[in-house]
């Protein structure tokens, strides 16, 4: 453990694409991290100081827990946790398999869910804390094959503003933090060959989706406000993406 006086940060998805540079752009700041995904080498790989790594499913609320309660006993309370982990599986409505859609749902929306559950109790007790959960501009308005993706993100929209307002009074913020395109794995995991190659001929066409560290750096602004400022909602698309 190499000293540090900055609080323990918890990231879910922090195996690639926005999780990933997230976990980095907060290491370079002094962090302590606490990095939960599947894919643990991935994870190790990136090699950050004062980085604990678990291979832990966000569906797993125990391990969820118990991961949280070794780095708080390494580093302190979990100041800030960023809600990150999902999947889009895009898809015809008419042909997607609804397996794909439970998948969505459960990684989406009870995901988010068990990660505030690990946490919220804890930062309500002590009147501080920081909550980001990544929704999407797919949370805002629709999209053609999107249609459950959609869903599970205007639900983390509503869950987040929700929990926000109810929680304000203790001094616990609550952040959306919604993007547009990102260039990362997000889109390849769908089975829908037209899905998937629609996605990509437009973010080719408006000559490129943004990069994870974009997203990372809007993640890290809003949490380094200072504790009275609550950015409640930022939403962060490539220039030219239209809809
Ligand atoms: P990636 O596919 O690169 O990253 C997704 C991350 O979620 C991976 O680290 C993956 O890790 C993790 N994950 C998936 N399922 C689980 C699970 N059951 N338990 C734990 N971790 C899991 O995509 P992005 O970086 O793009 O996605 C990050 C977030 O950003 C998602 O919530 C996504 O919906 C959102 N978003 C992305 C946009 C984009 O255009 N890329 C646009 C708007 C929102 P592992 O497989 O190792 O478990």
């Amino acid at each position: 453990m190499i000293p540090t006086t900055k609080p323990l940060v918890i990231i879910t998805g922090a195996s690639s694409g926005i999780g990933a540079a997230t976990a980095r752009a907060f290491a370079a700041s002094g962090y302590p991290l606490l990095l939960l995904a599947r894919r643990l080498s991935d994870m190790q790989a990136m090699n950050l100081p004062n980085a604990i790594c678990r291979k832990v499913d966000v569906l797993d609320r125990d391990a969820l827990k118990s991961a949280v309660a070794e780095a708080e006993a390494e580093y302190g309370p979990a100041e800030i946790l960023i809600n990150n982990a999902g999947i889009m599986l895009n898809g015809d409505p008419t042909k997607q398999s609804p397996e794909e859609w439970d998948r969505m749902i459960d990684v989406n929306l009870k995901g988010v869910m068990n990660g505030i559950h690990a946490v919220l109790p804890a930062m309500v007790a002590r009147e501080s804390g920081t909550i980001v959960n990544i929704g999407s501009i797919a949370g805002r308005k629709t999209f053609d094959a999107h249609s459950v993706y959609c869903g599970t993100k205007f639900g983390v929209h509503a869950i987040t503003e929700t929990i926000r307002e109810e929680v304000s009074q203790k001094n616990v913020r609550l952040i959306t933090l919604a993007p547009g395109m990102v260039a990362t794995e997000l889109v390849s995991h769908s089975t829908d060959d037209a899905a998937k190659t629609g996605w990509l001929a437009y973010a080719e066409s408006i000559g490129g989706a943004l990069l994870p560290e974009d997203i990372a750096e809007a993640i890290l602004y809003a949490c380094q406000a200072p504790q009275r400022v609550c950015i409640r909602e930022i939403v962060i698309c490539p220039t030219r993406q239209q809809p």
